[in-house]
């Protein structure tokens, strides 16, 4: 067995049988990496002698004995993720030369349980877009191909798209991500792999490049959902470094994975069955359904009757924060500053954020601005928060009949990366499934299910109350395990 095919749930095993070492799994791994990724740019960096240093530590730690939960597991880390010492770009312009003088709670999380860090992974710029072709530093190619046309390049989905590709084509056991409207969950999808965004507050947004501050979570991606579970589990907590980070108990997420459905009522919402949605994803959707009942648990037809104001609402929510947010990057204190010998300060701003700033970032903070503007705010942002709220009423709703709802990830699978990139509207249009679950903040799973008609991969997603991440790794195992997905994308370490 090729040591990048291991799970990250079959590393730990063959690391604590002495089976294999973490020097030879990260090697292994920045040897695909070398090989691939000149062709899938999942990496924007590579921090090789770093990752071959951590890996000698880590395997000194446990010879000695002390081995935290993911000692010597190589990971990918999306550049949003503020990392100490290592150069933290966002996809962006502005930020290329930006090396962050601290740790990202998350990624500290993750460090202080023994993982090893192979190198910073691409994403859409500011963690906008849904095809990872927003990104300053190129696209990412999916590592699937369609069957009847395998030289067309496809999107590995967005805005999380390096972790992605980089997780199904081996080059990492796992991979954090981000998720504001769907960049953990889409890109999941497109990629065959599992991902979830946890309830808003259970990972620390500390040390995050911020996008959308209400909506933002961390999360991860791996090629299981009990390796999602595992990951989780060292990525949360309550940090006293962000306000909104929740002072909960973290559960046993991996043990939660075995728990099965018995007895679990699950909704299946019909706002999300769509005109014109590929008839492989309602097929799929339904057999997810009939997996869960033959597992024993219940269907039930339920209503999230704001669910066709999510979109709308999301692309004024978002931008709204995001216009805020990037008012920090005016060339003063971070990254990238533009000025001309007599430039006053307006000017320097305006270099600054025009050489910076690439197109779609420079549309959501135009939409940002203009919704946030005095004459324009009643009627665009407020009545956003309301329907906002409206939205997450529906959920609320719906937990008094069922404990989880299954839906399709995705209304496509992956497309080619010259397709939806001339209209704005279209692109957002892949995001119709899984914005829901942050505007109200709730936990959502992308799980890999079946095939399209291409052989290209397509998930389910479930969603769950607030702070139950436990009955949706539950449900999501369930759908796992009955779909047996082993289709594997044919560019890959190993192959
Ligand atoms: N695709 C969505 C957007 O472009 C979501 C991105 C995300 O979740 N970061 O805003």
């Amino acid at each position: 067995m090729h040591p990048t095919d291991f799970t990250l749930r079959g590393a730990l095993d063959a690391l604590g049988e002495g089976i294999v070492s973490s020097e030879e799994l990260t090697k292994a791994h920045l040897d695909a990496i070398r090989a691939l990724n000149p062709r899938l740019n999942a990496y924007v960096t590579v921090t090789e002698e770093a990752a071959l240093a951590a890996a000698r530590a880590s395997d000194d730690r446990r010879r000695n004995g002390v081995a935290g939960p993911l000692e010597g597991i190589p990971l990918a880390i999306k550049d949003l993720f503020c990392t100490a010492g290592t150069r933290t770009t966002a996809g962006s312009k502005i930020l290329d030369s930006f090396v962050p003088p601290y740790e990202s709670t998350v990624t500290a999380n993750l460090l202080r349980d023994g993982a090893v860090f192979l190198g910073k992974v691409n994403l859409d710029e500011f963690a906008m877009g849904s095809s990872n072709t927003t990104s300053a530093y190129g696209p990412v190619e999916n590592p699937w191909s369609r069957a009847n046309d395998p030289d067309a390049r496809l999107v590995p989905g967005g805005s999380s798209g390096g972790s992605a590709a980089a997780v199904a084509a081996r080059l990492a056991l796992g991979a954090t991500a981000t998720d504001t409207g769907g960049s953990i969950r889409q890109p999941a999808a497109f990629c065959g792999i599992a991902g979830i965004k946890p309830t808003y507050g259970r990972c620390s947004r500390f040390g995050i490049v911020a996008f959308a501050s209400s909506l933002d979570q961390a999360g991860p991606v791996a090629r299981t959902v009990e390796d999602c579970a595992i990951l989780l589990q060292s990525m949360s907590g309550y940090d006293p470094k962000d306000s909104t980070s929740a002072e909960v108990p973290v559960p046993d997420f991996q043990a939660a994975c075995a728990r099965g459905v018995k007895g679990l009522r699950i909704g299946v919402p019909k706002e999300y069955r769509l005109d014109g949605m590929a008839p492989e994803i309602e097929a799929l959707w339904q057999q997810g359904l009939q997996w869960l009942r033959e597992a024993g648990a219940e269907t039930v037809e339920i209503t999230l009757p704001h669910t066709k104001y999510a979109l709308p609402t999301y692309y004024i929510v978002a931008p709204a924060e995001a216009s805020s947010n990037l008012a920090r990057y005016d060339g003063v204190r971070f990254g990238l500053r533009v000025a001309e010998k007599d430039s006053d300060l307006r000017d320097l701003y305006e270099r600054t954020r025009a050489a910076g700033f690439g197109a779609e970032v420079r549309r959501r903070i135009m939409i940002g601005t203009y919704v946030l503007s005095a004459g324009y705010y009643d009627a665009y942002y407020l009545k956003a928060q309301k329907v906002r709220a409206l939205i997450r009423r529906d959920f609320e709703e719906a937990w008094a009949k069922v404990d989880a709802i299954v839906t399709p990830a995705t209304p496509s699978a992956a497309f080619g990366m010259d397709e939806k990139q001339d209209d704005p509207v279209t692109m957002y249009l892949n995001d119709v499934f899984t914005v829901t679950a942050n505007l109200a903040g709730l936990p959502g799973l992308a799980v890999p299910a079946g095939l399209d008609g291409q052989g290209l991969p397509l998930g389910l997603q479930v969603i769950g109350r607030a702070f139950d991440e436990e009955t949706v790794f539950a449900v999501g195992n369930v759908l796992e395990d009955s779909a047996g997905f082993t289709a594997l994308p044919r560019v890959r370490a190993g192959a």
